[in-house]
Order: structure tokens, then C-alpha cells, then sequence
């Protein structure tokens, strides 16, 4: 075994097997901000076979205080986070395989993307996408482990299908609220306590120490002083849509991911193509620079600042629209600039 891992190695949990197979592990990871930037570095260093990372937006100067993979260039050249987060860790580590997507995790491509992962690592913002996550990793019994965080306080749970209560059965029942890094603020000593507890889990769940999983929902507040552990063995609900033998997996089927969103917590409203429409890019930029100059494109995004307004189209053909959470507004911008 390579020398690069012997610490790892000679820590006797993991071991030369199990190192073994933390080589052979798949682990998918939703969203490369703060807790997904800092799990895959740590996975990435310590030799997984192939990390698969799914994040929709780009890098923006707000975002290096705490991200801990990007870079002043990153944010300067709005590079997507998933090209500059590939980038950053094959310098780490070139022998584990990244697959990094520019997508949404939403009803229409979660199955697809969880599809041969061992193990899904939420590093999302919100509810709505832990829940689409709960509802695939039970259905394909898959592991996966929530993590949270807001100013200086955090929240880590490690969900096993089939055995651990999921989170719909605690929903509730945990500290929840509608607080983001983008109303409350964050501090980065917040985000590295959460990823600690979820790639210690991540490990042992690799090395199929099964025994070890911390079967408690961790509760922290670094500035206050607090840290909790809940015992919620007796909260698994025999009656779950999510988890019991007949679920029926509603979140799966939700329809509201589908549609226009104002993002959480965000000046910030996103709009996602009809099916079957595509905007061409080249065709936009030139429509576009005759009305402003000020436009900016690179290999997966244009931007343009019109209207006192920001917006930016996606690839897959989403457009961010910058600055309201007015979604009749965003759509009216819509369909003057985009597809008028
Ligand atoms: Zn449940």
C-alpha cells in the first residue's frame, strides 16, 4: 500500500483493509459550497476510488471566507463550482476518480445520480433537497449523512436505510428553521466541525464498521458553548411514507423542484427551461450584446448585468436572475432578455 496513506493505514480502524476498501467506495456528493468543498477534500486525500460531486452554481467572492477549494481566479472567472472543485482536487489526489457535473439535484435527475454510490454526503442548503435525498437513499438503500450549518452553530445526522429512523421520521423533532448562510451569516470553524463528524461517519460507513455509526443527531454551537448529542433510536416511525416497508417516497414525486424557485435565502430567483426548449447560447450573447456591453461568457455560462439586474444562463439552459426575489419580475426580465 502506498506510503501516502500509511497513517491512515496504521490507524488500526481503517487499517490495510480497510484502506482497501475506502479505495473500492463510491461516495456521492450534493453541493460543492462550504461542507461539500471541505468533505471532498478530506475524501480526496484519503484515497476514495471515485468521488462524484453534483453542484449547480458557480464561485462568487462571498464564497472563498469559507469554500475552502476555490480560489480568488476561480471567483474572478465565474467558473462553475464543479469544473473549479475537479480542477483543485485531482491536484490533490490523481488517483481518485472525480466525476464532477454542473446539474441541479432535483425529481427528474436524483435516481440517475445516485445510481452506484456506496454513500450520499448532503452538503445542500436546504429542506426540500435533504428530502428528495431521504426518499432516493431509502428507496435504493443507500447511507447518507445529513449536515448542516449556520453562523456558528451545526447539525450532522447519519441516516442507514432500514435500520436508523430517516429524516422525515424526525423532521420536527430536530432544531430546523428557515436560516441560511445568506441571512444569518457563517463562520468557517461552523462548517469544519459538521465535516469532521460526516466524513468520520463516511469512513467507518466505507470500512463497513457498522458497530462505530454514531446513531445520535449532533447538535453544536461553537459561539454559545453548547454541544448535544440526541438520542433518536425510538423516534423511527413504523407509519414513514419515507421508510416503512410500503413507503410511497412523496418527496420523489414532488413537482415543486421542477419549477421556478426563488433559491433559499438568496436574492436570487431561478428559472429552469420548458422541457424541450433550448436557448443557444451564441445566438443570446449576440441578441444580447446589442442592447449592453456588459456581458461575460466563459465555456459554461453567460452573464449579463441589464435592468439594474444580473443574470446568468446555464449550459443546461437555467438562468440565475440576480437581485429579487420577485418571481413575476424575474419572469417578465425572463422573457425580455432570455427568450424574447
Ligand atoms: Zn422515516
Amino acid at each position: 500500500m502506498h506510503e501516502r496513506y500509511s497513517r491512515q493505514i496504521r490507524f488500526t480502524k481503517i487499517g490495510s483493509a480497510g484502506q482497501g476498501m475506502i479505495r473500492r467506495k463510491h461516495v456521492l456528493l450534493i453541493g460543492a459550497g462550504a461542507l461539500g468543498t471541505s468533505c471532498a477534500e478530506m475524501l480526496v486525500r484519503a484515497g476514495i476510488g471515485k468521488l462524484t460531486i453534483i453542484d449547480r452554481d458557480y464561485v462568487e467572492w462571498s464564497n472563498l471566507q469559507r469554500q475552502q477549494l476555490y480560489t480568488e481566479t476561480d471567483a474572478e472567472d465565474q467558473l462553475p463550482k464543479a469544473v473549479a472543485a475537479k480542477a483543485r482536487l485531482s491536484d490533490l489526489n490523481r488517483e481518485v476518480k472525480i466525476d464532477a457535473r454542473i446539474e441541479e439535484t432535483n425529481t427528474m435527475t436524483i435516481e440517475e445520480q445516485i445510481q452506484d454510490a456506496d454513500l450520499i454526503i448532503d452538503a445542500t442548503d436546504n429542506f426540500e433537497t435533504r428530502m428528495l435525498i431521504n426518499d432516493a437513499a431509502q428507496k435504493w438503500k443507500i447511507p447518507w449523512i445529513y449536515g448542516a450549518c449556520t453562523g456558528s452553530h451545526g447539525l450532522t445526522y447519519t441516516i442507514l436505510p432500514g435500520d436508523t429512523p430517516c429524516l422525515a421520521c424526525l423532521l420536527g423533532k430536530i432544531p430546523s428553521g428557515s436560516e441560511t448562510c445568506d441571512t444569518v451569516g457563517i463562520i468557517s470553524p461552523a462548517v469544519q466541525m459538521v465535516t469532521a463528524y460526516q466524513v468520520a461517519e463516511s469512513f467507518k460507513i466505507l470500512v463497513e464498521d457498522f458497530q462505530a455509526i454514531r446513531k445520535q443527531v449532533i447538535y453544536f454551537d461553537l459561539w454559545n458553548n453548547q454541544h448535544t448529542s440526541l438520542k433518536v433510536d425510538n423516534l423511527k416511525n413504523p407509519q414513514c411514507d419515507s421508510c416503512c416497508p410500503e413507503a410511497a417516497f412523496p418527496y420523489l414525486n414532488h413537482e415543486s423542484s421542477t419549477k421556478t424557485a426563488v433559491l433559499c435565502g438568496r436574492d436570487t430567483v431561478q428559472i429552469r427551461p420548458m422541457p424541450g426548449m433550448a436557448i443557444d447560447m451564441d445566438a443570446l450573447k449576440q441578441k444580447l450584446s446589442q442592447l449592453t456591453s456588459n456581458i461575460r461568457s466563459n465555456d459554461y455560462l453567460l452573464q449579463v448585468e441589464i435592468d439594474d439586474t444580473r443574470m446568468v444562463v446555464f449550459k443546461d439552459n437555467r438562468v440565475l436572475i440576480h437581485g429579487t426575489k420577485d418571481i413575476n419580475k424575474a419572469k417578465t426580465l425572463y422573457n425580455r432578455y432570455i427568450t424574447g
